[in-house]
């Protein structure tokens, strides 16, 4: 078992003010595989004092010097791309190549990314052409706190810890206690290519106590969490105290809307993109929409697909998926999959129990609800596991309508050849993001929601202003 019991503050891994122990628990063994330790009042007031006196000298930093450390950074994160992906499998259970190529490339990407936004961008510059003496000034927001979750833990960490250092902010760092190990080798990358210590410091612990102290701390300029809806809101009420700058990605309950003419893949793929990382993404497409034509085809064909999804052991090299995260989270799929028959919808591939032959791990069934009406629980509620509900649909409002009856908004899908139906329909889609005919987002389209799914966009330039505030000058000559 690991030992992984300190925090990194001021430059240093140092010892807990307090032991408090927490194991990390392998999710396809069910065993432990490291420990960690919670942090308490005193470790954040550490850590929150390392950042705010790193503050003064590096929010001063030229852009090249902190392009320099960024790169230094990205060569050494390619290095130690082994050592993420094992980690990510052992502390979340995403198997191997998905770890590898999909887990720790999702970081390198937007690292690499944010590297070149930060390269053209303008941290000062004139108002417009009418207005030579106004002058727009970018400046970092401070001190921040990062939260992060479990489920795509390099990604959702280099989304903030790089633009909160392009931006010249310093960070107090506490990665989710379900899956903190990955975290903590960039932090070891990070002591190597010697940023200035208190730039980035990290904390590990769970939300009540470690979290609670981070976001309440009266020096904490800036929160940027990545979460559930129900942490969100908490954390809102802290920061609402001294006003908080806050930026909040939470959860989705994504609607693909399956017209007619939709290509003859759309169907098998968007059920393979709920089903991928185990159904464990914020952006997953959990309602399938289909138009009333196909629904008979569209469920035999997601039967035979989902009877045909692999789950398996995650050390294994394929493409299946493994388990999800906790035995928290299995229990809650479990009620969530049992509601779903008990309110009536038809099980049509998967259901309770695990699959055969995986008695040991958390492991679910890929699982397909059809004749799901939108006003069932299952239909609204988050499940984060592999789980499918599909909804019949007839005209275009309706699908529309079905799809933006939800209190989330991060991600919806649309399938079809027709390119004005397609425009009229992404429109009119209240989300953050729409992705049509499986093209994808790039790695530098603004990534957050509407409604519940939260505060702020992430990736490319417009992560980058996340961490930004904008001064205005009159007067400049
Ligand atoms: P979670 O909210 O339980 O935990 C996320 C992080 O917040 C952890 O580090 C946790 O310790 C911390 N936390 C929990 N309660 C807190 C509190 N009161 N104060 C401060 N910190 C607190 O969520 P999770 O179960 O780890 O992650 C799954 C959720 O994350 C899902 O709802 C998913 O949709 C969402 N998510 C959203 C995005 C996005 O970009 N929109 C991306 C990934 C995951």
């Amino acid at each position: 078992m690991l030992d992984k019991k300190k925090f990194y503050i001021n430059g240093h891994w140092v010892s807990p003010e307090k032991e408090n122990e927490l194991k990390v628990i392998n999710p396809a063994t069910e065993e432990n595989c490291a420990v960690i330790s919670i942090g308490n009042k005193e470790d954040i007031d550490k850590a929150v004092k390392s950042a705010k006196d790193a503050f003064e000298s590096w929010s001063q930093t030229s852009k090249e010097y902190r392009i320099k450390l960024i790169e230094n950074l990205y060569l050494n994160y390619k290095k130690r791309w082994n050592d993420f992906a094992k980690t990510i499998t052992m502390e979340m259970g995403a198997p191997k190549e998905f770890a590898s190529k999909l887990q720790v490339g999702a970081g390198a990407s937007h690292t690499k990314s944010f590297i070149k936004y930060l390269k053209k961008f303008e941290f000062e510059k004139p108002l417009g052409d009418h207005a030579p003496n106004q002058r727009l000034i970018y400046e970092p927001k401070g001190v921040c706190a990062l939260i992060t979750p479990w489920n795509w833990p390099m990604n959702q960490v280099c989304l903030k810890v790089m633009p909160a250092l392009s931006a010249g902010c310093t960070m107090v760092l506490k990665p989710s206690e379900l899956a903190p190990l990955s975290a903590m080798i960039l932090a070891e990358i990070i002591d190597e290519v010697k940023f200035p210590p208190g730039v980035f410091n990290l904390v590990n612990g769970n939300g009540e106590i470690t979290g609670n102290a981070l976001t309440s701390h009266p020096d904490i300029d800036m929160i940027s969490f990545t979460g559930s809806t129900r942490a969100g809101a908490l954390i809102s009420k802290n920061a609402a105290n001294d006003f908080k700058r806050v930026s909040l990605e939470l959860g989705g309950k994504g609607a693909n809307i399956i017209f007619k003419d939709a290509d003859p893949e759309a169907v098998e793929r968007g059920a393979s993109r709920c089903f991928r990382n185990s159904g464990q993404s914020c952006n997953a497409p959990t309602r399938m929409l289909v138009e009333k034509s196909i629904y008979k085809e569209t469920l035999n064909k997601l039967k035979k697909f989902a009877n045909d999804f692999k789950v398996d052991d995650p050390e294994k090299d394929g493409q299946h998926i493994g388990p999800v995260i906790s035995n928290t989270q299995h229990e809650k799929i479990q009620k969530l999959i049992q509601k779903g028959i008990d309110e009536g919808a038809k099980l049509i591939a998967g259901g309770l129990g695990k699959p055969n032959g995986l008695s040991k791990g958390y492991y679910v069934k890929p699982t397909v609800f059809a004749d799901v009406n939108n006003s069932m629980e299952i239909a609204q509620t988050e499940i984060f596991g592999p789980v499918l509900s599909v909804i019949p649909f007839e005209t275009e409002e309706e699908a529309i309508s079905i799809a933006n009856d939800t209190n989330y908004g991060l991600a919806n899908y649309i399938q079809s050849k027709d390119n004005e139906k397609v425009r009229r329909v992404a429109r009119k889609l209240r989300s953050g993001m729409v992705d049509v005919n499986g093209a994808g987002l790039a790695v530098d389209a603004p990534f957050g929601g509407f409604k519940h799914s939260g505060i702020g966009r992430e990736a490319g330039q417009e992560g980058i202003h996340e961490f930004l505030e904008v001064k205005s000058v009159g007067g400049w000559s």
